[in-house]
């Protein structure tokens, strides 16, 4: 079972590379310290200090896919309700920082996905 969202999926690959085409430079698999917290973003621009997240649609409850498993429910829906709790509490806690936070759902088209953060990076401030 790979639940890692560490490992690099095809999704995210995609849209690395539609970021470089874009000019765009960042890092992957850069740890972010909070007071309490450590956080891996899937993409980092930190200069501008916009961290990106692609979210699986499954591990993260995406309103159009994230289907609660049949079997194991009980299971299933403590383990991805925490999962979306710590969602929010990372994207709270980068935000306090001063970071900009962008959340997209691996459904979403890696074209529209590269849109979408190249437009977030560059109104970020600095
Ligand atoms: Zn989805």
């Amino acid at each position: 079972m790979r639940g890692n969202r560490r490992i690099d999926t095809k999704p995210e690959l995609r849209v690395r590379s539609l970021l470089h085409k874009r000019g765009l430079r960042f890092r992957k698999d850069l740890a972010i310290r909070l007071p309490g917290l450590r956080v891996c973003p899937d993409i980092v621009f930190t200069r501008r200090k916009v961290a990106i997240f692609i979210d699986g649609c499954f591990w993260h409850r995406c309103p159009q896919h994230g289907n609660r498993p049949r079997a194991n429910t009980e299971y299933w829906s403590r383990k991805l309700a925490h999962n979306v709790d710590r969602d929010k509490r990372v994207t709270v806690a980068l935000r306090a920082e001063g970071w900009t936070v962008i959340r997209i759902w691996e459904h979403v088209p890696p074209e529209e996905a590269a849109a979408l953060i190249e437009a977030g990076v560059r109104s970020a401030q600095r």
